[in-house]
């Protein structure tokens, strides 16, 4: 963004990469919310997105469409992981919710019981009607378990950003280009504040791999114009 006084070509400013994370902790939820089982819920109690979703798309759908930045997924003990996740948890001095009725589990979350009550009553009823996929938003899981068996757990996560895609378009020489498609002369930029290499996606490493190489190339194009000079 600051290039764009001197005419720098801003692209892909709306795009980013996200992974889950804890805010008051830095904690990585991942292991959680990928455990292929459990539902995802808003602070209000309310589903917002499949559960299928990747960790990544978790994260962003977290981002993009809860106003707080802030979902719990809840799981119970059809997880057999689900003792040893909480566990793991709390070892990162990171709050997990544990209850042992639906009710208790609304109460800890700030979240009206009657809420969470109906929530788990239409996910079981759509599990045992193999109805899943017609829920809104539908539910994807390949292997879902009902909601009924205690302890209930609600772990909480938020949607960070690891990369964002946006940024002054480079060159090959990591050169940044002007609104009319040419180098602007001795100005560079890489990793995370160029922008043009990602789009939508990006395949895992080439953040760092795409910010050290063209890290790389910048800095020997400024030390031969500083040594020609
Ligand atoms: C949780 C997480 C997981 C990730 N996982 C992956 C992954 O698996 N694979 C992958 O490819 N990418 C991953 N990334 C993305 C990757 O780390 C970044 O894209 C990459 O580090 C960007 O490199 P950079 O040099 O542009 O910025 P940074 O690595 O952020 O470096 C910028 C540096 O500049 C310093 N700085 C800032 N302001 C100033 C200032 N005013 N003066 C002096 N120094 C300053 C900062 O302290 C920092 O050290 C992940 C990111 C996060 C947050």
């Amino acid at each position: 963004m600051l290039t764009a006084p001197v005419g720098a070509q801003l692209v892909h400013i709306d795009q980013f990469h996200g992974g889950p994370i804890v805010e008051e902790t830095h904690a990585n939820p991942n292991f959680v919310i990928d455990a292929g089982q459990g539902i995802d819920v808003d602070v209000r109690g309310h589903r917002f997105m499949d559960e299928i979703y990747t960790y990544t798309q978790k994260s962003m759908a977290t981002a993009t469409k809860t106003p707080e930045n802030m979902a719990y997924h809840i799981i119970d003990a059809h997880w057999p992981k689900a003792e040893s996740a909480a566990k793991k948890f709390l070892a990162m001095n990171t709050k997990v919710l544990v209850a042992q009725t639906p009710e208790e589990l609304a109460k800890r979350m700030g979240v009206d019981p009657k809420v969470i009550l109906s929530l788990f009553k239409e996910y079981n009823d759509a599990l045992a009607a193999n109805k899943l996929k017609e829920l809104n938003p539908p539910c994807s899981l390949k292997e879902p378990q009902p909601l009924n068996k205690a302890p209930y757990y609600a772990f909480p996560f938020q949607g960070g950003i690891t990369a964002t895609f946006g940024g002054p378009k480079i060159n090959a020489n990591a050169q940044v280009i002007n609104n009319e498609g040419r180098v602007i002369p001795g100005l560079y930029a890489v990793g995370n504040a160029a922008g043009g290499l990602f789009y939508g996606n990006y395949i895992g490493g080439t953040q760092l791999g795409g910010a050290t190489v063209f890290g790389r190339i910048a800095a020997r194009k400024m030390a031969s114009l500083h040594k020609n000079n």
